[in-house]
């Protein structure tokens, strides 16, 4: 087979991997790369099948242009798929409000759920010459790694990993397999253990309640929700859910089989009050503890919130994930400064980062990539890859492409 790339090989961002044998072309992948406006990959040539390895917009964003084009099967599990839509969707009206160009409209959505096809973990569908094998990921609810097979040697794509247990999820086993295409989000980095990170977080939400500031928690509205919620349990207050994640929550209980524990998460959200309504959001607005989107502060109910407090320094904003580059989040975490509306502003509550991450470190890469035992391993999806390149050349080939790069397996 021939493995080529149509984005997302040096960023964390429209990640997207072709392979061909024959008369067939598959494309894992087909994200958006996350800044206002959001950028989109390169449009590929003909494909027959997307698969998609979770429902995160880097990976999933650009995916309804290829429907609108080329009416491609879409393949992922049933929670992908359906949060996939919700996000798609968001993306368009995100688009409409704040005037960015987008390459699809909502009959390129529909015609996505029209194409779509169930995979479970373990399932094994053939497409031409290739049998493609799912399993879990561990990154997010239905996170899916692909084994690729063309009767040559064989190549996973991993999508975002993540290693560790979190509240929602177990870590992912490393395939064994012949070229490993990793993710290298935080190539070069180190997380604190996740007990540290949930103990600290906890004890700065006390802190900012008893000074009697308000607690700001932007959280992406796909998996950090909802396991910042579950984290939160231990907290007697008011709290309170806005946006997206909410509704991203209730298709993640409808699907119990794909999380941990759905007794837990049903448990922890009956703790929150949820806005539904502007006169929920002016209560929300006054309670001492709101979980809102987005988790970068790239629009969504989080900067109604951040306006309305931005002066007082007893509040403050807990940063729950990965700050992209040239975010609303990452800025205010370099300059102090928002874009609110179109003007930026000073902020003057405090804000604090907690490395809730749902992909393993820099030593976690390597390990797992070290067990998968490849031959080869191609680096794609981070913006630190020689790092990485450096530790795995002990055990294998090691490539980190650029996007004119090919290979045959
Ligand atoms: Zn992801
Ligand atoms: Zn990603």
């Amino acid at each position: 087979m021939k493995v080529s790339f149509a984005g997302g090989v040096d960023h964390v961002g429209s990640l997207g991997m072709i392979a061909e044998s024959g008369d067939t072309r598959l494309l894992f992948d087909y994200g958006l790369t996350p800044a206002k406006p959001p950028r989109y990959p390169m449009k590929v040539p003909h494909v027959d099948s997307l698969f998609i390895t979770h429902s995160h917009l880097d990976h999933v964003g650009m995916s309804p242009w290829l429907s609108g084009e080329y009416g491609s099967t879409i393949w992922g599990t049933e929670v992908t798929l359906e949060v996939s839509v919700v996000l798609l969707q968001d993306s368009l009206k995100i688009a409409r409000i704040e005037n960015f160009p987008i390459p699809f409209d909502i009959s390129d959505v529909r015609r996505f759920t029209e194409e779509s096809t169930i995979l479970r973990y373990g399932e094994r569908p053939f497409v031409g010459p290739f049998t493609i094998r799912t399993m879990d990921a561990g990154h997010i609810p239905g996170s899916t790694m692909y084994r690729i097979d063309d009767g040559g040697n064989d190549v996973v794509f991993t999508g975002d990993i993540n290693t560790v247990d979190t509240r929602l999820l177990k870590g992912a086993s490393p395939p064994k397999c012949h070229t490993l295409v990793m993710e290298s989000t935080y190539a070069g980095r180190s997380h604190p253990p996740r007990k540290e990170v949930e103990k600290s977080f906890l004890a700065k939400v006390e802190e900012v309640l008893d000074r009697g500031g308000k607690v700001i928690i932007p959280a992406f509205a796909v998996g950090r929700t909802q396991e910042i919620v579950q984290v939160l349990n231990r907290i007697d207050e008011d709290k309170w859910l806005d946006g997206m994640g909410r509704r991203v929550a209730q298709i993640y209980l409808r699907h119990g089989e794909f999380i941990d524990s759905p007794g837990a998460l049903k448990k922890a959200l009956d703790g929150f009050s949820f806005v539904r309504t502007p006169y929920q959001r002016e209560k929300a607005a006054d309670a001492p503890i709101v979980v809102t989107t987005s988790g970068m502060l790239d629009g969504g109910p989080v900067l109604e919130y951040i306006r309305r407090h931005k002066d007082d320094r007893k509040t403050a904003i807990l940063l729950t994930g990965y700050q992209v580059e040239d975010t609303n989040g990452r800025m205010l975490m370099e300059t102090g400064s928002l874009d609110l509306q179109g003007e930026i502003e000073p902020v003057k509550c405090e804000v604090c980062h907690f490395d809730f991450s749902a992909h393993p470190d820099h030593k976690g890469l390597v390990s797992f990539a070290e067990r998968a035992q490849p031959d080869e391993v191609i680096l794609v999806h981070g913006d630190n890859r020689e790092k990485l390149a450096e530790d795995i050349r002990s055990f294998a080939k090691v490539h980190t492409p650029c996007l004119q790069d090919t290979f045959e397996y």
